[in-house]
C-alpha cells in the first residue's frame, strides 16, 4: 500500500506547480544521481531573436522571408521564431512539397525554388558548401535551389533561474548535471560554461539522445536514479527512458506531457530542485 505521506506530497508538490504522476515516481526522485537536461526550451527559453542576417546573392529581406515561409510548418522554436522575426503573413498558396528532417531542419518548394534551412548537417547532407565561421549563437543556413544563398544567426536566451537551478541541485548532493543538445558544441559548451553544468553532449541527433542517455546510466549506482528533463520537441524518447521523465508543460509539447512522469508547468527549471525536497521529505514521513 501508499503510505499516506505520499498523497500529502503529491499534493504539496501540485501546489507548487509540479505535477507528480505518481507515487513510485515521487519515491524515486529522492534517490537522485544524475541529472541531464535538454538545452533549447528546457534551459533555455526556446526563443531565438535574429542577430544577423548574411545573404548571398540575394537582399536580406529576400532571404528572410524565404527562410519564414519554408519554415511556416515546422513546429520547432527556430521556426516559430524565424515567422515572428519575419513578422508577415505568410501566403499558403506560394508553398509545396514541405519537408521536415529531425535534427536538420526544413525544405519546401516556394514558388517554383527549393528552398532549404537548417544547420550545418542538412547543408553536408545535400552537398551544399556553407559558411563555417565561429560564431555567438546557432545558425540557420539557406539554401534555394541547392546553391548557397547565406545563414540567419539567431540566438536564444538562458532562462532566469537556470543558474540558480544548477546550484540548488549542488546542494541536493546531486553528483552530476549534464546537458544534451542537437546544437553546435560552442552553443553548447558556452550555455554549460554559464550554468556551471558538468559535461555537455552536443551536435546529437534525436535518436543519439537516446543512446547517450544509455551510456550515462553506466555512471550511477545500483540504486541511484537518473532524471531527464526535456520540453519534448525531438526528445520524447529520451524522457520516456529516464528512471524519472520530467517535461516542461508550458512551452513543452504535448508528447513530451504524455511521455513525462513529472510535469513543470510553469516551464522553471528551478522546480526539479523543489520536487526533490518534497520527495526528501516525503520519504522521511513515510519512513
Ligand atoms: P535541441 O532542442 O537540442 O536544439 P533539436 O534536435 O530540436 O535539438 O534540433 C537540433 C538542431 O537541428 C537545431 O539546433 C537546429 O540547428 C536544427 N534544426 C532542427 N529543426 C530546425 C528547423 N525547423 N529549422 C532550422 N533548424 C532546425
Ligand atoms: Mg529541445
Amino acid at each position: 500500500s501508499i503510505p499516506l505521506s505520499f498523497f500529502g506530497g503529491i499534493g504539496g508538490a501540485s501546489k507548487s506547480g509540479i505535477l507528480v504522476k505518481g507515487s513510485n515516481y515521487l519515491e524515486a526522485l529522492a534517490k537522485t544521481e544524475i541529472i541531464v537536461f535538454d538545452k533549447t526550451g528546457t534551459l533555455t527559453k526556446g526563443v531565438f531573436n535574429v542577430q544577423e542576417i548574411h545573404p548571398e546573392g540575394l537582399s536580406k529581406e529576400e532571404l528572410l522571408e524565404l527562410t519564414a515561409y519554408a519554415e511556416s510548418f515546422s513546429n520547432h522554436p527556430i521556426s516559430h521564431s524565424l515567422k515572428r522575426a519575419f513578422g508577415k503573413e505568410i501566403d499558403n498558396e506560394r508553398i509545396s512539397n514541405i519537408q521536415e528532417i529531425a535534427g536538420h531542419g526544413v525544405s519546401a518548394l516556394i514558388d517554383d525554388q527549393e528552398v532549404m534551412a537548417g544547420n550545418f548537417r542538412l547543408m553536408e547532407k545535400n552537398n551544399i558548401s556553407y559558411f563555417k565561421g565561429e560564431v555567438a549563437g546557432t545558425v540557420v543556413h539557406v539554401a534555394v535551389n541547392r546553391n548557397y544563398a547565406g545563414y540567419i544567426l539567431i540566438a536564444d536566451e538562458i532562462k532566469a533561474d537556470a543558474a540558480q537551478a544548477i546550484s540548488q541541485l549542488k546542494n541536493l548532493n546531486i553528483k552530476h548535471a549534464f546537458m544534451l543538445t542537437g546544437d553546435t558544441q560552442s552553443v553548447g559548451i558556452k550555455v554549460a560554461k554559464d550554468l556551471g553544468l558538468d559535461k555537455v553532449y552536443a551536435e546529437l541527433l534525436p535518436g543519439e539522445k537516446v543512446e547517450k542517455l544509455e551510456e550515462i546510466f553506466s555512471q550511477k549506482s545500483e540504486g541511484g536514479k537518473i532524471v531527464y528533463v526535456g520540453d519534448g520537441i525531438n526528445d520524447a524518447p529520451v524522457l520516456a527512458r529516464a528512471d524519472i521523465g520530467i517535461a516542461m508543460g508550458g512551452l513543452g509539447s504535448d508528447a513530451a506531457i504524455e511521455a513525462a512522469d513529472i510535469v513543470i508547468m510553469n516551464d522553471e527549471p528551478s522546480k526539479i530542485a523543489t520536487a526533490i525536497k518534497i520527495s526528501k521529505k516525503t520519504l522521511k514521513i513515510a519512513r
